[in-house]
C-alpha cells in the first residue's frame, strides 16, 4: 500500500494584460490555397488588405477565414503557495 498527499490549490485563468503582450492578434487565411497573412498586433486591417490584394491576384480565391488569437494567463489565486513564487 503506498501513501500519497494530495493538496488543492487555486488558480485564475484572465486575459494577458501584461505590457508587450498584444490585444489580439490577428491573421486571414485563404480559404481556397490556405496562404496567410503576416500577423498584425492589435490591428485587423493589414489581413484585410492582405485579403483584397490576395484575390486581386488570384480572382478566384474569395473566401477566407479570419484567425484572432488572444493571449492568456493562469496565475496563482488566493491562497495558492506558488503565489510566492516568481517563474
Ligand atoms: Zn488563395
Amino acid at each position: 500500500m503506498s501513501r500519497r498527499t494530495l493538496a488543492h490549490a487555486v488558480w485564475k485563468l484572465s486575459a494577458d494584460d501584461r505590457p508587450g503582450v498584444p490585444v489580439a492578434v490577428f491573421r486571414m487565411e485563404c480559404a481556397t490555397c490556405h496562404e496567410m497573412s503576416t500577423a498584425a498586433d492589435g490591428d485587423g486591417r493589414p489581413a484585410q488588405t492582405w485579403s483584397l490584394a490576395h484575390t486581386g491576384m488570384n480572382p478566384g480565391h474569395r473566401g477566407f477565414t479570419l484567425h484572432t488569437e488572444t493571449c492568456w494567463r493562469v496565475e496563482p489565486g488566493a491562497g495558492n503557495p506558488y503565489g510566492e513564487v516568481r517563474p
